[in-house]
Parts: structure tokens; C-alpha cells; sequence
């Protein structure tokens, strides 16, 4: 069974996210990792890989040539092998590129099975995959708790707000799973130490047969015109920490006879 994994490299989860407000954008430049979801949709696929007892798992991921590093991460987890497209026109990619860039490098791999995290924690749209099923023309099952495959399909229970449904679809498919799915594993020391060595194939849009107008600014239908800080609520006292927060924010909540 081939099985392929979307991951994406994110900041770090510590710090507050910022915008750049030059280029509009996420600011991207502090410390990044693999997006902590995707650890999930790796581990089904590694657990699906042992279940059959044969196959691959293969990381696919569009981003800046230095998110191989994030991605060793799932190398080391146990994945085989990853695919990273970076090129320059693909900077600025919105949803509608972004799905078109990877359907076009999923299309090249040919999986039974491609798995998606349920969102990516910087931008949080928890969307992309079901515009690269629809590329794809492929069933999508999305917020999975839990699955198994057989007999050429999928079934799967799908978490929604009032409880679960069960759905079942044929394979190829796409299913984004929920953090609920699993507890990833660890990369063990051999794992970490055999992760670079495994092979990591570097790609440009023309590789994958992209038209440069479909990635990138140029492929994107959003644009971001302008950015501005929230608005701040109108009862909201802001404490400076100066050594007598504590003791502000008790005689603040004394007022309010709230403690
Ligand atoms: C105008 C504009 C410009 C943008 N410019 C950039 C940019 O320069 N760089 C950038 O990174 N984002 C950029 N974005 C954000 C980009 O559109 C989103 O990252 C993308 O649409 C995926 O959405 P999401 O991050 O909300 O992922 P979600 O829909 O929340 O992600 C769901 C799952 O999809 C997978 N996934 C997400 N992104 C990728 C990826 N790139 N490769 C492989 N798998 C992935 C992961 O498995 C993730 O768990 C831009 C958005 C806009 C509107």
C-alpha cells in the first residue's frame, strides 16, 4: 500500500504569531517545526504501513527548501522517503495554489491512501485538504477519530459537533485525521540517525509540471490589502507587570467582589 502524508513546516508553537507587515504575510523567520497535526497523519500512516504488512510512506510537503530539516522529524518517526516542492514562484501561494501545487506533486506519487493533519497550526484553515480531494476528484473523509482500511475501501468514524458519523469510501481517498486519531510516536536515536540518509527529493514547480501562473502570487485568487491589530474591548484594564501585578489583579477582582 502507498500512503502519502502532507505535512507542513510551521513557526514554533511558543512565541505569539506575528504578521510581517511589509509583505502582508505570516512572519516565518524565527524557529519552525513540523506542524504538530501532521505527527498524527504520519503516525496513521506508519500504522497503516504495518497493518499491511508492505508499502511506502511518503512525506509531501510544499514549502522553503529549509523545511526539509522539519521534515527529518517524520523520517525519523519511520516514514520512507520525502518530497519537498520549493521554488520561489510558489511564495505567496494561497489555498487555491497551494492545493493546485500539491495535487499536481500527489498526482505524481499515485497513493492508495493520502492523509492530511486535521489543520495547520499557524494559519489554523483546516481546508486544504478537501480542495486537493476535489483536484484529486477523490473522496475526502475529514476530522477522523477512527479507521481502518479493507477490502479496497475505508471506513472511518468522523468526529462532528452532536457525535460521530460512519463513513465509508472506496480507496484512492483522502482522509485528514483528527488529533484524537492516535499518540505519535517518539523518533527513537536509530530512527533520527537514519532519517537523513533516507531519500529526500527536492523539486521545482517545472518538475512536477506546474505552470509558473498557477503557483505563487500569480496563482493565488486572495490577496491580503491591508492589516490592522484587533480591536481592543472596551472594559478591558491592561496590568504592566512592574513586580505589583499580583497585587493589582486582586485588588482588581476585591472591586468586583470576585474572590
Ligand atoms: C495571500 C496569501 C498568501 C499566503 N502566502 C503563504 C506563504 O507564502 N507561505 C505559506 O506557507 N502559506 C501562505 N499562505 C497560507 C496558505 O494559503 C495556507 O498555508 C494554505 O492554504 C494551507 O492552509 P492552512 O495553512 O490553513 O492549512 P490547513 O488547511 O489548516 O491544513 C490542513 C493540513 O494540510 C496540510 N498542509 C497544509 N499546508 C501544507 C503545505 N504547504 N504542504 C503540505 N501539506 C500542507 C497539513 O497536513 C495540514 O495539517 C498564504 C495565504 C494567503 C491568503
Amino acid at each position: 500500500m502507498k500512503i502519502a502524508v502532507c505535512v507542513k513546516e510551521v513557526p514554533d508553537a511558543g512565541p505569539a504569531r506575528r504578521m510581517d507587515p511589509d509583505t502582508l504575510r505570516a512572519d516565518r523567520s524565527g524557529d519552525r517545526s513540523l506542524n504538530p497535526f501532521d505527527l498524527n497523519a504520519i503516525e496513521a500512516g506508519l500504522r497503516l504501513k504495518d497493518a499491511a504488512g508492505d508499502g511506502e510512506v511518503v512525506l509531501v510537503c510544499m514549502g522553503p527548501d529549509r523545511a526539509l530539516e522539519s521534515m527529518r522529524r517524520g523520517l525519523g518517526m519511520g516514514a520512507d522517503r520525502a518530497v519537498l516542492i520549493t521554488d520561489e514562484a510558489a511564495a505567496g501561494s494561497d489555498l487555491v495554489a497551494t492545493s493546485y501545487v500539491l495535487a499536481r506533486a500527489l498526482e505524481r506519487e499515485g497513493a492508495d491512501i493520502v492523509l492530511f493533519g486535521q489543520q495547520a497550526s499557524d494559519s489554523d484553515g483546516a481546508v486544504l485538504w478537501s480542495a486537493v480531494a476535489d483536484r484529486l476528484r477523490m473522496p475526502v473523509i475529514s476530522q477522523i477519530a477512527e479507521f481502518d482500511v479493507a477490502d479496497g475501501r475505508v471506513i472511518a468514524k468522523r468526529q462532528t459537533e452532536f457525535g460521530y458519523d460512519r463513513i465509508s469510501a472506496p480507496l484512492p481517498a483522502v482522509l485528514a485525521v483528527s488529533d484524537a486519531v492516535n499518540e505519535p510516536r517518539f523518533p527513537s536515536l536509530k530512527g533520527i540517525m537514519s532519517a537523513k540518509k533516507k531519500p529526500q527529493d527536492v523539486l521545482s514547480l517545472a518538475d512536477i509540471g506546474v505552470e509558473p501562473d498557477r503557483a505563487g502570487t500569480a496563482g493565488s485568487r486572495t490577496t491580503v490589502s491591508a492589516l490592522s491589530p484587533p480591536p481592543s474591548r472596551g472594559d478591558m484594564q491592561k496590568i504592566e507587570d512592574d513586580g505589583s501585578g499580583a497585587e493589582k489583579i486582586m485588588e482588581f477582582l476585591l472591586e468586583r467582589k470576585l474572590v
